[in-house]
């Protein structure tokens, strides 16, 4: 569904003043950054949203973020990776060249991902995925072994350059165990700061005000701004 500019404009407002106020709530030098998932709308709407100032974007799935880059190549637009990384998909997302791969989940991927970066006399950001809620729907690794991870990646692949963590808050309507997902990301992000950690990317349209609440410092936001309503 294409929307109109006044109602991008109401939906983005709306978003930009919660953001605001939770912000606010958790600290004033807490600086949030908004990332727009445009995985489930048309090219048209990511062109209105940059418009109106928006410049980065995520996507979900190699191939459309792909196709995106190339249609959207004049617009000065930043591209984040957020979905599962296939292995075989490695090497079309590493031409797409993102600004930053959220869904880094496993030390096996960053191994591989490492490999064909090298391959190619590239480096590209990463966070690191983590599965703070436990649920076998998700991908990331498990809270326990997240530090120890890191500290591989960073030791084994020098061309993967870690910024910090990204996780989606557990899937439930009871807001305390949200909160308590938020909070077991923001602990381990907190950690990795001393291994210079800048970006604790958590929160979705359902739940970024929480999330912000809790420390995050990245939103990823979709549906919110693509209501009609
Ligand atoms: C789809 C998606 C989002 C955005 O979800 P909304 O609920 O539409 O805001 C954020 N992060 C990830 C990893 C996603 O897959």
């Amino acid at each position: 569904m294409i929307l109109d500019k006044e109602k991008l404009r109401d939906n983005l407002d709306r978003v930009i003043w919660d953001i605001e106020e939770a912000r606010l709530k958790r600290s004033e030098h807490l600086i949030v950054q908004l990332i727009v998932v445009s995985k489930y709308t048309e090219v048209e709407n990511i062109k209105t949203l940059y418009e109106l100032g928006q410049r980065n974007f995520g996507e979900n799935q190699v191939q459309q973020l792909v196709s995106r880059v190339e249609e959207l190549d004049e617009l000065p637009l930043a591209w984040h990776m957020i979905g599962t990384l296939q292995k075989n998909k490695i090497n079309k997302l590493i031409d797409a060249n993102p600004v930053l791969l959220q869904s880094l989940d496993s030390l096996d991927l960053a191994i591989e991902l490492n490999k064909r970066l090298e391959a190619k006399g590239k480096t590209m950001s990463a966070l690191l995925q983590i599965n703070s809620a436990k649920e076998e729907t998700k991908s990331g690794v498990m809270p326990e072994d997240a530090i120890d991870t890191y500290n591989k990646i960073q030791e084994s692949c020098p061309n993967i350059e870690l910024k910090g963590v990204m996780s989606i808050g557990a899937h439930t309507e009871d807001k305390d165990i949200v909160k308590s997902s938020f909070e077991t990301t923001y602990s381990i992000y907190e950690k990795l700061q001393t291994k210079g950690a800048t970006i604790c990317s958590m929160g979705m349209s359902e739940d970024f005000k929480l999330a912000i609440e809790c420390g995050s410092n990245m939103v990823r936001v979709g549906s919110a701004l693509f209501k009609d309503e």
